[in-house]
Formats: structure tokens, C-alpha cells, sequence
């Protein structure tokens, strides 16, 4: 699916951003827990769409074949494994702009940049843009556009 691919490579340019920004990480996974750490994720219909493409076909996470079974509980993260990200590859813009050490304004900069991404992408593919929660998109987001 062409707008899928154009979705990596937003994310291929968000990485490539990020990584100039010499940001540190420990990848220990609690701003994935939202709701003890204080911290809300947001995510595009295009991501929604590419995730839930791939999430399917990867062996990284055992799922059904919709997604339905990865609601959200507790407001945490259900990709959250162990402690750390278990969708890695396919993760969301928010997840791989947030930084709990780096300059908030740098990244909402960055995160308004990739915003707008979307929302181009959106526009070219006629495809319905929302910007919403992960809890609402996993948990009520209709993905049969
Ligand atoms: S997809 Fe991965 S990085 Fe993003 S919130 Fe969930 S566990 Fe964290
Ligand atoms: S951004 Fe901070 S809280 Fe989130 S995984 Fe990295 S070190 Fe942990």
C-alpha cells in the first residue's frame, strides 16, 4: 500500500531528525505506562493504518488479525512487554519523539513538523486525518475506512 510506505518514510526522515539531536534514551519503557508517568501519546490515522498493516504480519507480537485484542488496560501501553517496546519497528511518531531529557521545545517543533507530514500525506491519498489518544485509537478507532 503506497500511503504505508510513504508513512516509513516519514518515520525513515523523523529518525534521521532524532538522531542529530544526540538525544539519550535508557529505553527503560515508563513513559509508556501513561497514566504513572505523567504522559499522553497522540497518533495520526496514517500510523494507525500502517501499524495495524504490519502489527498483523510481524512476528514480533502475537495478535488477531484485526488488532482488537491490544486494547488499552490501565491506560499503559499494551505493546509494552517486559518493560520494553515489543513494536519497536512499527511505533508511533509520539514514540519516537518523546524524550523525557530532551528539549521539550526541540521536540514539539519536531512533532509539528511530522504532524504536518500526515496531514500532507492525508490530503494526497484522500484519506480521513484524525490526530487522536492511543487509547481511543485502539480501543475505538474504526479502522475500515
Ligand atoms: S508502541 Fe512501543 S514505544 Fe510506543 S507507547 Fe507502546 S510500548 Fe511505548
Ligand atoms: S524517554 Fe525517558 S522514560 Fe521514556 S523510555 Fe526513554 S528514558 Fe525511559
Amino acid at each position: 500500500m503506497k500511503i504505508c510506505k510513504q508513512v516509513s518514510q516519514i518515520y525513515d526522515w523523523l529518525d534521521s531528525q532524532i538522531k542529530s539531536m544526540n538525544v539519550e534514551c535508557q529505553t527503560c519503557g515508563k513513559c509508556c505506562n501513561f497514566d504513572a508517568f505523567g504522559h499522553k501519546l497522540f497518533i495520526t490515522t496514517p500510523e494507525l493504518l500502517y501499524f495495524k498493516k504490519n502489527i498483523v504480519i510481524s512476528s514480533e507480537v502475537p495478535i488477531n488479525r484485526d488488532g482488537a485484542e491490544k486494547s488499552i488496560q490501565k491506560n499503559i501501553c499494551p505493546y509494552l512487554k517486559d518493560g520494553k517496546c515489543a513494536a519497536r519497528n512499527f511505533r508511533f511518531a509520539g514514540c519516537r519523539i518523546f524524550f523525557c531529557k530532551a528539549d521539550s521545545e526541540k521536540i514539539n517543533k519536531l512533532s509539528e513538523q511530522a504532524i504536518e507530514k500526515f496531514k500532507t500525506l492525508c490530503d494526497e491519498y484522500n484519506f480521513p486525518y484524525r490526530y487522536v489518544n492511543l487509547a481511543t485509537a485502539l480501543n475505538k478507532f474504526d479502522l475500515s475506512f
